[in-house]
């Protein structure tokens, strides 16, 4: 189960971005690595961050109060998460770049991993697919792991350690200004900031560890996804050069429109059309649901745009907690094309209506609005 946000920065969804605010000072504080002496500060301070990254930005705070925490993380990678945010907004430039935001996302590891890139892929699935979840095999064209070497880019699989920088990956440069000497990290050149050194290469990817290959990726698709839903499957995206990290899959759906239901986010539309007769004398009509037929009673006196909620049928929460509702919305239908018998008993009928006038009969029907 994801964490809720909110509990995890102590404060309630009616909170004001001041309070939000000063949860995070005093908790990012309390469990900043530099500072803390906690044993899993920096799960926590990243943990506390993730949620105020979220809570302090009014697009994502939206998105999390509608769809909860899990159906959040469906949707945002970590990276969404922390886009635009920076701790130096918080607290000033105090930690530098030594923030803790660096060693999170690769800036201040030493050795550098090659990251394989993200890939996008549009899946169109059927309404009933996104109302009840599936499971899809897509075939995407990629660069993926070389079958030969492993991914390892070597032939053999074995590497030298990079003499330039001793394993490391990274060189100290120093350079001579006119206010003094200073020394500076960098990535070694020699290795690419990979420490190691491939001794024979693997010829069927030129050593580069990955090649192009048609893969197929299952999607499980959660029940209750819309139009337009992301979902991430991490490490299904491009390879990386010589085993590094696969990049993320992000697939984006398109969800056919239902033959007889009007979606409205979780929601659902039936109208129903009902003849005259079955306005004015009440009737029992079949009308179907996501999952099966059912009655309902048409009260007499029914008019067009009478509307039923049958409760929880309609589309599942992402979150899996509870569903929307159907409603069902009657549409009287004036009949058309009357047989000889038919027209015979509306004739009968129209003689044993009311004589008031016309701007009688509207004054009444205007005091039913007011
Ligand atoms: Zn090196
Ligand atoms: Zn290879």
């Amino acid at each position: 189960m994801a964490e809720d946000y909110y509990e995890v920065l102590g404060v309630s969804k009616n909170s004001s971005k001041e309070e939000i605010k000063k949860a995070y000072r005093e908790l990012a504080k309390k469990y900043h690595p530099d500072i803390s002496k906690e044993k899993d500060a920096a799960e926590k301070f990243k943990k506390v961050s993730e949620a105020y990254a979220v809570l302090s930005d009014d697009t994502k705070k939206s998105q999390y109060d509608q769809f909860g925490s899990t159906g959040f993380q469906q949707r945002y990678s970590q990276e969404d998460i922390f886009r635009g945010f920076d701790i130096n907004d918080i607290f000033g430039d105090v930690f530098g770049d030594d923030s803790p935001f660096n060693m999170f996302f690769g800036g201040g590891s030493r050795k550098r991993q090659n990251r394989g890139r993200d890939l996008a892929y549009e899946l169109e699935i059927g309404f009933e697919d996104a109302v009840f979840g599936c499971t899809k095999e897509i075939e995407i064209e990629t660069l993926d792991s070389c079958d030969s070497c492993n991914g390892t880019g070597s032939k053999d699989e074995k590497f030298d350690t990079c003499g330039q920088c001793k394993g490391t990956g990274q060189i100290r440069v120093s350079r001579r200004t006119p206010f003094g000497t200073f020394s500076q990290i960098s990535t070694c050149n020699e290795c690419s900031g990979e420490g190691k050194k491939i001794l024979h290469k693997c010829k069927e990817c030129n050593g580069t560890g990955r090649m192009v290959k048609n893969k197929t990726v299952k999607v499980k698709v959660p029940s209750g996804v819309d139009n337009g839903s992301k979902l991430r499957i991490s490490r299904s995206g491009e390879a990386a050069v010589r085993g590094g990290i696969a990049g993320d899959l992000y697939i984006i759906l398109k969800v056919k429109d239902s033959d007889i239901f009007e979606r409205d986010e979780n929601d659902l539309y039936l109208h129903v059309p009902i003849s005259f007769s079955q306005a004015a004398l009440s009737d029992e009509v079949k009308i179907p649901t996501l999952e099966k037929e059912v009655s309902i009673k048409i009260p007499s006196g029914a008019q067009s745009g009478t509307k039923f909620r049958l409760k929880g049928q309609g589309i599942p929460y992402l979150d899996g907690y509870g569903r929307g509702d159907l409603f069902v919305i009657i549409d009287v239908v004036t009949p058309k094309n009357l047989s000889k018998e038919q027209k015979k008993l509306f004739e009968e009928l129209k003689k044993t209506e009311e004589k008031k006038s016309l701007l009688e009969k509207i004054k009444e029907f205007a005091k039913g609005f007011k």
